[in-house]
């Protein structure tokens, strides 16, 4: 069960992957909660992806993909995941499909939330995290459109549409559906 979670930011990704981790024993992956982890931490990488993450811009590829190889070689990754945040780009998603296939795995979908853009606006500004400040957020909703919608049609035939608007409850149980489970 490999799978990633795709969306805005503010459609809900983070919490239908803890729900769903709980449901189907997978690691819930998520880079943006990795890299809150390691700006806590007071780590190299977390001083690395802070200034980006405050800016609302996508920290470099090199420094994600690494520890993104690195979570996933993890032994509670090896019979599946739920990756939250990653791939972001085109070229994110070219240096996963070479992760997996180096492993001699693949991805068996990629779950697309889909919520308008006033939901997701309104969902970020009540969840009071540090970036979720109104310049911020345009600046993702801005990196999101540019760089990481075009991932749905990279991914194509795989993606499961999810309409996440609604209870959590209802949502996760959309989400399961699509995913077959
Ligand atoms: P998130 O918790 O997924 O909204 O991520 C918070 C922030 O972490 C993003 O706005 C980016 O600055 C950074 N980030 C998370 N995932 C990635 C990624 N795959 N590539 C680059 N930056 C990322």
């Amino acid at each position: 069960m490999r799978y990633v979670l795709l969306g805005p930011p503010g459609a809900g990704k983070g919490t239908q992957a803890a729900i769903l981790s709980e449901k189907l024993g997978i690691p819930h992956i998520s880079t943006g909660d990795l890299f809150r982890a390691n700006i806590g931490e007071g780590t190299p990488l977390g001083k690395e992806a802070k200034s980006y993450i405050d800016a609302g811009k996508l920290v470099p590829t090199d420094v994600t993909a690494r520890m993104v190889e690195d979570r996933l070689s993890q032994e509670d990754a090896q019979d599946g995941f739920l990756l939250d945040g990653f791939p972001r780009t085109v070229e994110q998603a070219e240096i996963l499909e070479k992760l997996l296939a180096n492993k001699g795995t693949k991805l068996d979908g990629v779950v697309n939330f889909e919520v308008s853009e006033d939901v997701v606006v309104e969902r970020m500004l009540s969840r009071g995290r540090a970036d979720d400040n109104e310049e911020t957020i345009r600046t993702r909703l801005g990196v999101y459109r540019d760089e990481t919608h075009p991932l749905i049609e990279h991914y194509g035939d795989i993606i499961l549409p999810v309409k996440a608007e609604g209870s959590v409850e209802e949502i996760n149980e959309r989400t399961l559906q699509a995913m077959g489970k």
